[in-house]
């Protein structure tokens, strides 16, 4: 509290983060970080771009890495909006799109908790929507959004912290009933086996797809996410970005994230390597005893059945293993936990046992 804040500084919920330890700890399992490291081709476009002209200012439009990302997801350039980050694209989409008078934005009750963060930030009514009693978002329960009065609707899919997928039919359910509103894809975990909405794009305008380069391209170091939309949504938040920071991706960036996009042969292995281990990780669980929701992501949302699962998430923080604890209604006997490499996920089913017993 300081007598310097605004008002609005003072009302603001700012959103807590997975912890980056510094010491203690052997295998870090809690921000849904990449098991395995970034394309060579990205590292090697880095390094290039560093004995370039850091001098001078970027491109504002980041128009290469633009290019590479309308021509590997099947959409024109004017389609595409990247920014730094993909929280920094979603804040911009609540600002800039979400954000219509007192209408409330529509969003499942258990989700990206970002999303409750920049209501309160940019001043929009959330209206929560349960997810089911299988931790699943229902199409049938959004299909009135927009006929009781919301001015947009979001949701990760796959969900977070839950795993769980939609397919694209219940996504063109929810995007036809609501045609005069927003309605936000948050793709953050589509490399692990999700089918991604980007191809109802051109079937519905109403619709935004959001990416980051953090999860399946191992590139969280490097902030790169962007949206996927209709040319005139882009337009409304370039608008916003150009108000705000005309440069968001710095040179480094802009390169490193080209190069990615580009490299789909090595990411179709490594996500695949990454698939194999959750699903091996998902079957030690259940020898273990752990309720295992079905996952899409890169992460999976377990709860040991003869546990608590605060005891358990202190327990492995002791034997130097870190995963991600919710100490909030619904969810507070669950933990989600980042599928590692094969090695980490050996090393965190042993540690487990030594807990069980
Ligand atoms: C990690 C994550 C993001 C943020 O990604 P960044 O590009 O690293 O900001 C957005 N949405 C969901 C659901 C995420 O899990």
């Amino acid at each position: 509290m300081s007598q310097f804040w605004s008002d609005h500084v003072h009302a603001l919920e700012p959103y807590v983060p997975g912890e980056q330890p510094k010491e203690n700890i052997l295998i870090k399992l809690n921000t849904n970080e990449h098991a395995y490291g970034p394309s060579p081709r990205a590292l090697e476009a880095i390094q290039i771009e560093t004995t370039g002209d850091l001098r001078l200012y970027p491109a504002p439009g980041s128009d290469i890495l633009v290019r590479a990302i309308a021509s590997t997801q099947g959409v024109v350039a004017d389609q595409v909006f990247v920014g730094n980050s993909s929280d920094e694209v979603l804040a911009h989409i609540f600002n800039g799109l979400l954000r219509r008078g007192d209408q409330p934005l529509w969003l499942p009750d258990i989700t990206y908790s970002f999303y409750k963060t920049y209501c309160r930030f940019y001043d929009i009514e959330p209206h929560y929507v349960a997810l089911n009693h299988k931790f699943e978002i229902d199409p049938a329960d959004y299909v009135r959004a927009q006929q009781e009065g919301a001015g947009g609707i979001i949701f990760a899919n796959p969900n977070a912290p839950t795993g769980h997928c939609l397919s694209l039919e219940s996504i063109k359910e929810i995007l036809q009933a609501n045609p005069e509103i927003p309605v936000v894809v948050d793709e953050a975990y589509i490399d692990f086996g999700g089918a991604s909405a980007a191809s109802l794009l051109e079937q519905h305008p109403n619709l935004i797809v959001t990416r980051t380069f953090s999860k399946g391209y191992a590139l969280a170091g490097l902030r790169v996410g962007y949206a996927l939309a209709s040319p005139e949504m882009i337009m409304g938040l370039q608008r916003i970005k150009d108000s705000f920071n005309s440069y968001p991706l710095d040179r480094l960036a802009q390169v490193g994230a080209a190069a990615a996009i580009a490299d789909t042969d090595y990411y179709q292995k490594v996500n695949q390597q990454v698939i194999d281990n959750r699903e091996y990780l998902h079957k030690a669980l259940e020898k273990l005893n752990y309720e295992v929701l079905p996952s899409k992501a890169n992460f999976v949302f377990a709860r040991p059945l003869d546990q608590e699962a605060k005891t358990v998430f202190l327990e492995l923080r002791k034997q130097g293993i870190l995963v991600r604890y919710f100490e909030q209604p619904r969810i507070d006997q669950y933990l989600r936990i980042t599928v590692g490499t094969r090695e980490q996920c050996e090393a965190l089913v042993k540690a487990l046992q030594k807990v069980t017993i």
